[in-house]
């Protein structure tokens, strides 16, 4: 249950939540020390806080619909301020109420961060943040330089409060930071996964799940310099657009996903595939040429024995490859130009062959 809590205060429309939880936690505090303040007779306190269970109320309420947040955390800090440097004169600084002024300081930096109304929130946070340590200063100086008008009040009683102070500010301090790092956390995970799709919209291609050009261009860029042995093939599957007009362009799709799967299962660990263009793949191999022409005449069969389902029809098809070595060009543009002439070679002697030479 806290745990979904915990979650809806982190959630991009949490502002509100958020506000309602800093309002609830300073009405009740307020409200506590107004009783607190009547019963031992500090009238002037007890008066203050009033108001601020007054202001924290009104709070609750007000930043429903997430509008006039500035003036709100603006009232918060001032408040807060206020209520320091006249605990600080009234009754002496060793109460401990400065400590709340220290606290507010990372939790507007926290809200600022988070509301779209805030368009400096760096600004913002930093002006309130001097003016929160001034204040403190303001309240220990003037402590140490005056006596406080309450100051015959029983030490037990200021060492009760400044403990009970004192916790409250660690347990702000702790939920608020952990709010915050959830939050940061929460947006992280969010950005990788956000940046993964794109990522994957980049490199790959949404047909097939091959990688597309882009990627392959930065494999090979991994491979040239290496000299690590590796053969660069390019495919293309046999009258494609006999496919398309006799089955249709779905049909055709089919076929494509179905030859795609076979040439990326059967190349596997040992290289990378890539729709180079249409019906024409590219495919890099590891290792020697005699390698790679193992694995293309495993695509080959493969492929010549696949029968795709598309509807009511069965669809065979075939498919012809140009083999280089990577010693038989001198970059990668010339050995992909020299598959690509091979492969032309393997068009007009018959298709659904392999050509490694010429
Ligand atoms: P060849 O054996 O000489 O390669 O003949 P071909 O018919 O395969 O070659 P051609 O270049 O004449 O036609 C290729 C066809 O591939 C034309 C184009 O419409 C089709 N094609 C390209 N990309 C796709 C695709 O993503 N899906 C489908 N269904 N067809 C595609
Ligand atoms: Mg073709
Ligand atoms: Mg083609």
């Amino acid at each position: 249950m806290h745990f979904r809590i915990f979650g809806k205060l982190l959630a991009d429309d949490g502002n509100f939540r958020r506000y309602r939880l800093i309002y609830g936690a300073c009405f009740v505090v307020h409200a506590f020390y107004a009783i607190l303040f009547g019963i031992v007779g500090v009238p002037e306190l007890m008066v203050f806080n009033i108001f601020s269970t007054a202001l924290y109320a009104s709070g609750t309420l007000f930043v429903r619909n997430n509008k006039g947040t500035i003036v709100w955390m603006l009232l918060l800090n001032f408040e807060i301020m206020m209520h320091g440097i006249w605990c600080a004169d009234l009754l002496g600084y060793q109460y401990q109420f400065s400590l709340y002024t220290l606290a507010v300081i990372p939790i507007t930096y926290f809200i600022t961060y988070l509301d779209p109304e805030f368009t400096h929130p760096i600004t913002f946070s930093s002006v309130l943040a001097a003016l929160n340590g001034l204040s403190v200063m303001m309240s220990l100086f003037g402590s140490a330089h005056r006596t406080p008008r309450y100051h015959d009040m029983l030490t037990e009683f200021s060492h009760i409060i400044a403990q009970v102070n004192m916790l409250m500010t660690v347990f702000l301090l702790i939920s608020f930071s952990m709010l915050f790092t959830g939050k940061i956390n929460g947006d992280l995970n969010k950005l990788r996964e956000q940046n993964d799709a794109l990522d994957y919209l980049a490199n790959f291609d949404q047909l097939t799940g091959l990688r597309n050009r882009n990627h392959i261009r930065e494999t090979f860029k991994e491979y040239i310099g290496k000299d690590e042995p590796y053969s660069v093939i390019l495919g293309d599957i046999d009258d494609f657009k006999h496919v398309n007009d006799t089955y249709g362009h779905n049909a055709g799709d089919e076929v494509l996903k179905a030859v795609s799967a076979i040439i990326k299962s059967d190349v596997g660990e040992e290289g990378v595939v890539c729709r180079w263009g249409g019906e024409e793949i590219l495919i890099l191999v590891k290792g020697s040429t005699e390698k790679g022409l193992t694995v293309i005449g495993r695509i080959l069969d493969d492929i010549r024995a696949a029968k795709v389902s598309s509807e009511t029809v069965t669809i065979c098809v075939t498919m012809t490859f140009g083999l280089c070595g990577y010693r038989d060009a001198e970059n990668i543009e010339k050995l992909i130009s020299l598959a690509d002439k091979r492969l032309y070679i393997g068009k007009n002697s018959g298709k659904n062959r392999i050509i490694a030479n010429g």
